[in-house]
């Protein structure tokens, strides 16, 4: 961290300065110019930078470090590639993940995971618990939908993904699934993130709906500092000023995180749009970026879907874009 005196300031106040952050477990080094003094504090202890803005003295300061360690590329440099039973997901692995909003019945995961899997899809989603805005809405069938969703995916050797919403369900969710989703709307549950550090299974951790790269970092900082190191990222859209799309994908968060972090990124273009005609053009947008995968939503009949079903692909629609993606992945030299 720098810490730039106001022009002028004198001995005294760089001496306080340079005592209160000695006092607080920083090594400082003063370096005087002509006009600035120019305090660096060096160390490895957490302060809140306006604690020493509002010093008497200080004109600004600037925080060079980034907060987070663990997921950062200092920390590791080569990508964190995730094995879910046999599918790899990052360093130049394209994880593919479909299947409904909700898990609904089991004819219709059944229906919906056979034809993805007949288009090679080995990862199958589909929400027991729902995070839905309104009470009166659908909110999943509970842990009779895991089970459906497990069985599902047992007859067609898929591994499956579902949202666990709060710390006492983990248990549950280490029984039936492969992956833990952690849904926008708890990326900052840091109680919920803290118990998923302390598992031994991938999370899959959404960005929540007003993040900056910054926060939904740190949120994947708390997973891996309690020691689990499986963790795939995923854009899912953020909130803008632009109501033509459900929210905006930030196609700009893959290389930006990228180029910080060894974490895999996938990218959710059912959510981040929520129409069913974006989804194919924001897939490809998103593999040509670098991502290292997608989620996409797919309903077998998407009209009668007990929820998000206008984002929802028809499995043929599924099927051609499935195609041509693995086109677009060998030319950004990608394995599918
Ligand atoms: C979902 O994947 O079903 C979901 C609710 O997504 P998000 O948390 O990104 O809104
Ligand atoms: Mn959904």
């Amino acid at each position: 961290m720098l810490i730039v005196m106001e022009s002028g300031a004198d001995e005294n106040k760089i001496q306080k300065i340079v005592n209160f952050i000695k006092d607080k477990g920083f090594d400082a080094h003063v370096s005087k110019g002509e006009d600035h003094t120019v305090i660096g504090a060096v160390g490895r202890k957490v302060i809140d930078k306006r604690d020493i803005e509002l010093l008497e003295g200080v004109q600004e300061v600037i925080r060079i470090s980034s907060p987070y360690k663990l997921v950062s590329r200092v920390f590791k440099q080569s990508d964190t590639v995730i094995d879910v039973n046999g599918v790899k997901i990052g360093g130049g692995h394209v994880g593919m993940i479909a299947g409904p909003c909700s898990v609904e019945s089991y004819d219709q995961m059944d229906i919906t995971a056979s034809k993805l899997s007949s288009c090679g899809v080995k990862i199958l989603r589909g929400g027991a618990f729902k995070p839905r805005t309104s009470p009166y809405a659908f909110q999943g069938l509970g842990e009779e939908g895991l089970k459906i969703l497990r069985e599902v995916a047992d007859k067609y050797s898929m591994a499956v993904t579902s949202e666990v919403m709060e710390v006492s369900q983990i248990p549950m969710f280490l029984e039936y699934v492969d992956i833990l989703q952690v849904g926008a709307r708890n990326m900052q549950n840091f109680n919920l993130l803290k118990h998923l550090g302390e598992i031994r299974k991938p999370v899959l951790l959404k960005r929540g709906l007003s993040s900056t790269i910054e926060e939904w970092l740190m949120s994947a900082e708390y997973i891996m500092s309690g020691g689990n190191r499986e963790v795939i990222l995923c854009e899912r859209g953020i909130r803008t000023f632009e109501h033509m799309t459900r929210n905006t994908l930030d196609i700009s968060a893959i290389p930006v995180v990228q180029k910080i972090s060894h974490l895999p990124i996938l990218v959710d273009p059912s959510h981040a749009t929520g129409l069913r005609d974006k989804v194919a053009p924001m897939s490809k947008a998103a593999i040509a970026a670098g991502a290292d995968g997608l989620i996409i939503e797919v309903h077998h009949s998407p009209e009668t879907a007990l929820c998000d079903g206008a984002q929802s692909l028809y499995p043929e629609d599924f099927r051609v874009l499935f195609d041509d993606l693995k086109v677009l992945a060998k030319v950004v030299n990608k394995k599918f």
